[in-house]
C-alpha cells in the first residue's frame, strides 16, 4: 500500500482516457481526410477524380464478368440563368438538392459524381442500357416535376442527360479485345460517348434522355 497515493487509480484512468481520446481523434481525421480526397465539397457527391479512377475499375470488372455498364452525363438546362436570376447562393442549393434527387433513384452501389461546375456523372455497374434508361427518365422527369423551394423562391429546374452502355463501345470497337491497352481506353471512349449524347440532347431541345447512337 505504502508504493500508491490514494488518487493513483483515478490518476491513471485519466492518462488512459487522454490517450484514447487522441487515438480516436486521430482515427477520425484520417476518416475526414479521406473523405476530403474523393468527396465534392459543395454537394458531397463523389468528386471527379474518384469518379476517374472507379469508372477504370468498374469498366475493367464488368468487361471481365462480361455484364454491362453505363455512364450518365447529367447538365443542367440553363443554370447560368438560375444563378443570375436568384443568385449564387439560391445556385449552390440546386446543385445539392440534385444531387440528393439522383442518390434516391439509383441504387446504393451506383457512383453519383459532380464532374465540374453544374455538370454531374453517374456509372451504373452491371446495368443495360434499356434499365439505365429507366433510371435516367425517372431522374429528368423528377427534377422536372419537383419544384425547387429554397428562400421562399419556387424554382423549376430542368436537366439533359446523355448517356452510353459499354456493350455499344464494344461493338464500336470490335468485341474480342485482347491488348489490355486497347481495352485500357474503353472507359474514356465511354464517357466521351455519353458527353457526345449529352451534346445532343442540349442541341435538340434540352430537358430530354439521349442515347449515344454509336453508328452515328
Ligand atoms: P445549358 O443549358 O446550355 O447547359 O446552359 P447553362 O446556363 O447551364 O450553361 P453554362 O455552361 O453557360 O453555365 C453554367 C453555369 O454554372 C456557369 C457557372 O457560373 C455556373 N456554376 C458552375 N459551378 C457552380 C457552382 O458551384 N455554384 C453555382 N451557383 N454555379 C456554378
Ligand atoms: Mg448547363
Ligand atoms: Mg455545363
Amino acid at each position: 500500500p505504502e508504493r500508491y497515493n490514494k488518487n493513483d487509480h483515478t490518476l491513471f484512468l485519466q492518462k488512459l482516457a487522454a490517450m484514447i481520446a487522441i487515438s480516436i481523434e486521430n482515427c477520425i481525421n484520417r476518416q475526414r481526410t479521406l473523405e476530403l480526397g474523393y468527396q465534392d465539397g459543395l454537394t458531397s457527391a463523389y468528386n471527379r477524380r474518384y469518379f476517374d479512377e472507379r469508372l477504370k475499375h468498374e469498366t475493367d470488372r464488368c468487361l471481365r464478368k462480361k455484364t454491362d455498364l453505363v455512364c450518365l452525363f447529367l447538365d443542367v438546362d440553363f443554370f447560368k440563368k438560375i444563378n443570375d436570376q436568384y443568385g449564387h447562393q439560391v445556385g449552390d442549393a440546386v446543385l445539392i438538392r440534385l444531387v440528393t434527387l439522383m442518390r434516391d433513384e439509383v441504387r446504393s452501389s451506383d457512383i453519383v459524381a459532380r464532374y465540374g461546375g453544374e455538370e454531374f456523372a453517374i456509372i451504373l455497374p452491371d446495368t443495360g442500357i434499356t434499365l439505365a434508361h429507366e433510371v435516367a427518365e425517372r431522374i429528368r422527369s423528377k427534377v422536372e416535376s419537383q419544384k425547387l423551394i429554397i428562400d421562399d423562391n419556387t424554382l423549376g429546374v430542368t436537366v439533359s442527360i446523355g448517356m452510353a452502355s459499354l456493350s455499344q463501345i464494344k461493338i464500336l470497337t470490335g468485341a474480342n479485345k485482347t491488348d489490355p491497352d486497347e481495352q485500357q481506353d474503353l472507359d474514356q471512349l465511354l464517357l466521351g460517348k455519353a458527353d457526345e449524347a449529352l451534346y445532343q440532347a442540349k442541341q435538340t431541345g434540352r430537358n430530354q434522355v439521349v442515347i449515344k447512337k454509336m453508328a452515328s
